[in-house]
């Protein structure tokens, strides 16, 4: 059955997506080669801890990192990360969460970092301490984070530090690992959107992460509901046996090597991760997606996306901006008067038709490419051409 015709006996309307790979809007769209990998682990059963530790092997070749499991998405990846970091081994901690007022549960995060998914964060059960100042986001100075500010926070209390990359404060990074380190605190990165360029699966991890989240069913072209925590092995291990369904007896369970067991007083209960279960079909198609996206040549998809933006461009007061200045994929940025208005008018049409409202403040509404289908560009170039120069 068509996708399109499908929704439509739902009465749910099929929505022209220039908007990028919003979680609202669904995210990336699969490629045949990851739906039938899908398919396929649909139809046998497996061991979910052996599938994930065959993941592992997977993540850890494409991203550099010791070790790395698949979730059911970024945010709770991050949930997942910041339990690891509370808990490390101990099963008494484990059951605790998210009550972790008992243990050393907070997390250290620069205001330039804080994002709504600090909330992920905190589900597990941290408390968010907020460090230094936010002069560079608000123009009021010059000056980012420093190391003084990172080493004074510190306190028996500390789980972990936190940030939240992007191309303009990966900077950051270099500066929190080399004071953290010294005090045996991991350092998280939230790059949940940060690819592409693929480069990035790799980046964080060379400048000292501990552990680096990904979403799967943005650029990666994974399924919606699936996402990547990667990095150091035990704390990897600890989130792994958090997330697992744990109702297992003591004379026959066999952990994947990721669990230590000789670390552990006993085998945990289930844990705080155990309502982010991730199916064997979102595994495998986040495996096959996260080949595909580290084998793609970036500098040829770019090209054919400039093309096709080119065309759908014709006509329109816009500029096409390439993939060296956005840092992600080519993008064309319309300008318009009143983008609130322009925007409610195209998401009101037949199809549907939604843009990036990203810099809407700024007068700006973009076509992001990403989850666009080719066959969807006419209309959606005839619909901006009936609004934008109405
Ligand atoms: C999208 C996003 C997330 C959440 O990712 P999911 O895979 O949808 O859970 C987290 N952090 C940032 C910065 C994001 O952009």
């Amino acid at each position: 059955m068509k996708p399109d015709h499908f929704y439509a006996t739902l009465g749910v309307k099929r929505r022209i997506n220039a908007a990028g790979t919003l979680t609202r809007l669904g995210g990336a769209l699969m490629h045949e080669e990851v739906l039938a990998a899908m398919a396929a682990a649909a139809r046998a059963s497996v061991d979910i801890g052996e599938l994930q530790q065959a993941a592992s092997r997977t993540i850890s070749r494409l991203t550099g990192a010791q070790a790395g499991i698949v979730t059911t998405g970024a945010s709770a990846a991050l949930t997942l990360a910041a339990a690891a970091a509370m808990t490390r081994w101990d099963i008494a901690k484990m059951a605790a969460l998210p009550q972790a007022e008992g243990f050393a549960n907070e997390i250290l995060l620069p205001r330039t970092h804080y994002t709504g998914y600090a909330h992920a964060l905190r589900a597990a059960g941290a408390r968010i301490v907020d460090i230094g100042h936010n002069d560079r986001g608000t123009g009021a100075g010059v000056r980012g984070l420093e190391p003084w500010e990172i080493e004074s926070a510190i306190t028996p209390r500390t789980a972990a530090f936190a940030i939240s990359a992007n191309a303009a404060n990966v900077s950051d990074l270099p500066v929190a690992v080399k004071a953290c380190r010294a005090k045996g605190i991991p350092v998280l990165v939230d790059a949940a959107a940060q690819l592409p360029p693929k480069s990035n699966l790799k980046k964080f991890f060379q400048l000292g992460a501990d552990l680096v989240v990904f979403s799967g069913g943005k650029a990666i072209g994974g399924p919606q509901a699936s996402g990547i925590l990667a990095g150091r092995r035990d704390l990897v291990g600890s989130a792994l046996v958090q997330q697992l369904d744990m109702d297992v007896p003591h004379a026959t369970w066999v952990p994947p090597s990721l669990i230590d067991l000789r670390k552990m007083k006993g085998i945990p209960h289930h844990g705080l991760g155990r309502g982010f279960k991730v199916g064997k079909e979102e595994i495998v198609g986040l495996l096959v997606a996260l080949e595909r996206f580290a084998a793609a040549d970036d500098k040829a998809s770019n090209a054919a996306l400039e093309r096709r933006l080119g065309k759908i461009s014709r006509g329109l007061n816009g500029r096409i901006v390439p993939a060296s200045e956005t840092g992600r994929v080519p993008q064309l940025h319309l300008k318009v008067r009143n983008p609130a208005a322009v925007s409610r008018r195209l998401q009101a049409g037949n199809p549907p038709v939604h843009l990036s409202e990203r810099y809407a403040g700024q007068g700006m509404l973009i076509v992001d490419p990403q989850a666009l289908r080719p066959e969807d560009d006419a209309t959606l170039a005839a619909a901006l051409r009936k609004v934008l120069n109405a």
